[in-house]
């Protein structure tokens, strides 16, 4: 199992659907980020105007996704939801965008994905609710320009280092999803615990949250595995003892690092002395992208205290040494 896996199969998808906050109230975390949205939604809903264009970014499984049906919802209109990747075509954004109705939210997720084409067609649509569509071919063909209903457009992204600037700033609402402290996550396991109707004591969600990267899709992955050992292994219900059974089974580390986490820090260590080092040396070295690095592996290793960031580049802390059983000073592989 990877919990991290973004791949689920239907049937993980649909629980995945059944866990997710419906309302404001009922979303867990991110205060600052709620408290001004749900101003700015309570604005345009008392103008009866779209709301601006609003953008997420932060590490996968955070909630932006939960968030643009969440807004979609207080603003009592319909979401459309599509990706970067998947809108290779202007034509494909224009039938989208042609079929939004009064207020409506567009969500494209992985936005800094779409094609260069694909984005500029999107700035007038964004700008003025007004695309430019060919209509015939061959010698008759010509564009004419149509209105489109105000709409909202909700991007999210990981990596919002690769957001064009132009693109940025046609969102009029930014923000940034944080981690989330084990405390908020123990109250995510708990919901959605009750959700599936099964029982857990205190002890074992604190320690199913304490596991999950400080990422709720990761905390309901390991609960849903852990109600699975509760299941055939315990009495079906979820305490200290057969969730510590099954996460120790899923071999899942005791923070919930995952492999590339582990990779970066054992990296860092063996090769170059436990840092500092440049960001582009260790992504060479572990062969990820070093936005990548910076923007989802780094932020989490840095706020657990694994790592730090110098004016001379990345430094593991002792945490990390102990983390993963190295002694300092001892240069191991090459
Ligand atoms: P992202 O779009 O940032 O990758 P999602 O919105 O798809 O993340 O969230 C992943 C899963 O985590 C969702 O199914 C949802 O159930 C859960 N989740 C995310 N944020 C919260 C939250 N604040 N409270 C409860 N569950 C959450």
């Amino acid at each position: 199992l990877d919990p991290t896996n973004e791949n689920f199969s239907p049937e993980e998808l649909d629980v995945e659907k059944k866990l997710r906050p419906l309302s404001f109230d009922d979303f867990t975390g991110q205060d600052q980020v709620l408290e001004n949205l749900q101003v700015f939604v309570q604005a345009a809903n008392q103008r009866q105007e779209a709301l601006d264009h609003t953008l997420f970014h932060g590490p996968p499984g955070l909630g932006k996704t939960t968030l643009a049906h969440i807004l979609a919802s207080e603003l009592d209109v319909n979401i459309k939801v599509t990706s970067g990747p998947v809108l290779d075509k202007p034509g494909d954004l224009a039938g989208l965008l042609t079929n939004l109705e009064d207020r409506d939210v567009l969500f494209i997720d992985e936005i800094h994905r779409l094609s260069p084409i694909v984005e500029e067609y999107l700035y007038s649509a964004m700008e003025d609710y007004k695309i430019d569509i060919m209509i015939e071919s061959g010698p008759n063909a010509r564009t004419v320009q149509i209105n489109l209903n105000p709409f909202t457009l909700v991007g999210a992204t990981t990596r919002s280092g690769l957001l064009t600037a132009p693109m940025r700033a046609r969102f009029g609402i930014q923000s940034r999803l944080q981690y989330y402290n084990t405390e908020l996550l123990t109250t995510i396991v708990q919901r959605s615990a009750s959700i599936l109707n099964v029982p857990i004591s205190m002890e074992a969600a604190v320690e199913i949250a304490g596991r999950s990267r400080g990422t709720p899709r990761i905390a309901n992955a390991l609960l849903r595995r852990v109600r699975d050992f509760a299941q055939i292994k315990g009495n079906g219900k979820i305490d200290i003892k057969i969730a510590k059974f099954g996460l120790e089974a899923l071999h899942v580390d005791a923070h919930g690092l995952d492999e590339m986490d582990n990779k970066i820090l054992a990296t860092i260590i063996d090769k170059f002395k436990g840092g500092p080092v440049g960001l582009t040396t260790i992504a060479t070295a572990v062969s990820e992208s070093a936005e990548t690095i910076e923007e989802v592996y780094e932020p989490f290793l840095i706020q657990q205290g694994f790592l730090m960031r110098t004016p001379r580049g990345r430094e593991v802390t002792e945490l990390a040494y102990k983390h993963l059983g190295k002694i300092k000073g001892n240069i191991q592989g090459g």
